[in-house]
């Protein structure tokens, strides 16, 4: 993957679960350098930490709420400021709401960054049923393995520690999945017509093995900074 920017890459990605998003945000992190900021684990570490913004978000997460706008964008804007983001970074489950992408535009201005991107992969939603009910996991190191795209080299052994023992989610079925993808529609809809009308929307196709569609999206990625450098 080649991309040749001095002022780094700042991408948001997004995708419904199963369309490979987070194998692809650790690809980007890996071969850019990028840092991967997760909203769900700097929520996460925020309470794990015990910060103020940990101390509030807890009780709410507790009862079930969602995050308030104005905590995650607090908890975002200071992350994008540590000095692990220099050369750029890969945000994921932010924005969620029209509000906090609003944010994001204010913090990128006040740090003189421009969003590259925001890449929307997009697989269909029986490709991923497929995948997600052929999804395993080793019992004893976490590894994720596919039936289809990602099978330890060694069947029944696991690439990483060496395992043979594997699990499978009980609550995956075709039903649950199928509610997960909806509910991730209703969800983003206003935050990707958002970056659609600021031209900044890239749907990738996220149909085929990690490397053809990290592929696709170092190509898109290679694209728009051709146009803007
Ligand atoms: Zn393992």
């Amino acid at each position: 993957m080649f991309v040749d920017k001095k002022t780094g890459v700042h991408l948001v990605l997004t995708g419904a679960p199963g369309t490979g998003k987070g194998t692809q945000a650790g690809v980007l992190k890996r071969e850019l350098g990028l840092c991967h900021l997760s909203a769900g684990e700097m929520l996460r570490e925020e309470i794990r930490k015990g910060t103020e913004i940990g101390k509030k978000l807890e009780p709410l997460l507790a009862k079930g709420n969602f995050a308030p706008d104005e905590l995650i964008i607090e908890m975002v804007s200071k992350r994008i400021a540590q000095s692990d983001c220099d050369k750029g970074f890969i945000l994921d489950g932010f924005p969620r709401t029209v509000l906090q992408a609003e944010a994001l535009d204010e913090m990128l201005i006040e740090r003189d960054i421009k969003l590259d991107a925001v890449i929307e992969i997009v697989v269909p939603d029986n490709i991923i049923i497929e995948r997600i009910l052929g999804r395993y996991t080793c019992v004893k190191c976490g590894e994720n393995y596919s039936d289809k795209f990602y099978k330890p080299e060694v069947a029944g052994v696991c690439d990483v520690c060496g395992g043979t023992e594997f699990s499978k989610r009980i609550d995956d079925t075709c039903e649950t999945i199928e509610k997960r993808i909806q509910k991730y529609r209703d969800v983003t809809y206003p935050t990707i017509k958002y970056y659609e009308q600021k031209g900044l929307l890239e749907k990738v196709d996220g149909n085929g093995n990690v490397g053809v569609v990290a592929e696709r999206i170092a190509k898109v990625i290679g694209q728009r900074n051709a146009e803007i450098c």
